[in-house]
């Protein structure tokens, strides 16, 4: 009895430490300037389902062929899912239980790889993600990585050297795809240089996801044997992960994924993931993307006239990278000293980078979480300037606290899940 009556008092009531860290969450998600290219903030349907009932289900297997009973709920979700995700990316194959973008491409590694299998993949250090071929990741750990770069000159991707590499080491799979790179990607030329070497090609689109559904950048769909992506980045999903691939590989991926890497799947992540796809067939969703770029390169262009260099001089997408040393900063200073005004970003290091990663020249800037508030162009040239004004004088207190200041008034007037921000949280404001 008691059990039973404990069992359903609400999360304020049954654990309040954790509770007022959510709520603590809230406000600082609406009070603060979240520019983080990587986040985004999801829609309450999306929440809804994601703290949904189906947390408890069991469903290790496909729709139709599970190894457990009461899946028929299950496989609408997962079939919806499915055909959401094909319908917004035009794909013959989508595997859509991975949990994250990390196990998303771990699935496409042991469908096609042998440990030891060569892999050409973009530089980290230019703008490449951990499961590209980092030394400490499972991607650097099993394979031979050969990484490519950008240019010096005009710091894009260098295709002619990722051509030169691809005929001196014949790899077995040719990754792209990047988390801090602003420019549009020739994934028509990548996939023609894997052909010319009889390799396997991959594009890892969990940054662009969204830009790529809605169209304006290319698609790699088309091209690639493999495209991977997380769901929570530009695609405004939750935190997880699909692969889509040609229908050749269809049962290889689906045997990795699962039993080869993963258990049952999270079949509210799944239920999350299909409204975000029905969201993300929506012609709102095509304006709010294009609202993100039209964003990032006002946020850029702001910041080029405050005199920063940006790397790559500008943007095509939704991020941008600020050469933060150019005026004698480290991008760790930069960051710190932001975070205290309640602008969020994060260190980043910057092709050909002269400082050590922990301190790293630059800082990433990206557009989507501020864009689903509903802010603009006139925002964003405000922000640059606050930005600018905070790193003008880092370590000066009185700046912060006013910028803090000008922050909270800015994002007063773009409420962020007002109906989860208690009247009390809101009017606090310390
Ligand atoms: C974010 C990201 C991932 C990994 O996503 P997780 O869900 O954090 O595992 C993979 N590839 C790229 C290019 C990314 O930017």
């Amino acid at each position: 009895m008691t059990i039973a009556m404990n069992h359903y008092r609400s999360l304020a009531e049954a654990d309040p430490d954790i509770y007022q860290a959510i709520q603590n969450e809230t406000r600082r998600q609406h009070e603060g300037l979240e520019l983080i290219a990587s986040e985004n903030f999801v829609s309450e349907a999306v929440l809804q389902a994601a703290g949904s009932v189906f947390t408890n289900k069991y469903a290790e297997g496909y729709p139709g062929k599970r190894y457990y009973g009461g899946c028929e709920y299950t496989d609408v979700v997962e079939n919806l899912a499915i055909a959401r995700a094909k319908e917004l990316f035009g794909c013959e194959h989508v595997n859509v239980q991975p949990h994250s973008g990390s196990q998303a491409n771990m699935s496409v590694y042991l469908s096609v790889l042998n440990y030891g299998d060569t892999v050409l993949g973009f530089d980290l250090s230019h703008g490449g993600h951990l499961t590209h071929g980092h030394p400490l990741n499972f991607s650097g750990k099993s394979y031979k990585i050969v990484p490519y770069g950008v240019t010096k000159e005009d710091e894009t991707i260098d295709y002619d050297e990722m051509e030169r590499l691809a005929n001196e080491h014949k790899p077995r799979l040719i990754l792209c795809g990047a988390s801090a790179y602003s420019r549009t990607i020739d994934f028509e030329r990548i996939a023609s240089i894997a052909r010319s070497v009889d390799a396997l090609c991959m594009a890892d689109i969990a940054h662009i996801a969204g830009l790529v559904a809605a169209g304006i950048h290319p698609s790699p769909v088309p091209y690639m044997d493999f495209v991977t992506t997380t769901t929570h980045k530009t695609l405004r999903g939750p935190r997880s992960g699909i692969v889509m691939c040609k229908e050749k590989f269809a049962k290889d991926l689906d045997r990795t994924v699962f039993p080869g890497v993963q258990g049952g799947p999270l079949v509210h992540i799944m239920a999350a993931k299909a409204v975000a796809f029905k969201e993300a067939l929506q012609p709102e969703f095509v304006e709010y993307q294009k609202q993100i770029v039209v964003n990032a390169k006002a946020l850029c262009q702001g910041l080029a006239e405050a005199g920063f260099r940006i790397v790559s001089g500008g943007t095509d997408n939704h991020v941008f990278l600020v050469d933060v040393f150019s005026k004698g900063l480290f991008g760790k200073d930069a960051e710190k000293a932001l975070d205290a005004a309640h602008i969020t970003v994060n260190k980043n290091s910057i092709p050909f980078d002269t400082n050590p990663p922990m301190k790293g020249s630059g800082i990433r800037i990206g557009t989507p979480a501020v864009t689903t508030r509903g802010m603009g162009e006139a925002e964003m040239t405000t922000i640059a300037s606050l930005v600018a004004e905070v790193l003008s004088a880092p370590q000066d207190e009185s700046v912060r606290a006013q910028v803090s200041a000008k922050v909270k008034e800015l994002t007063a007037q773009f409420p962020l899940y007002p109906n989860r921000l208690s009247k009390a949280d809101v009017a606090s404001g310390d």
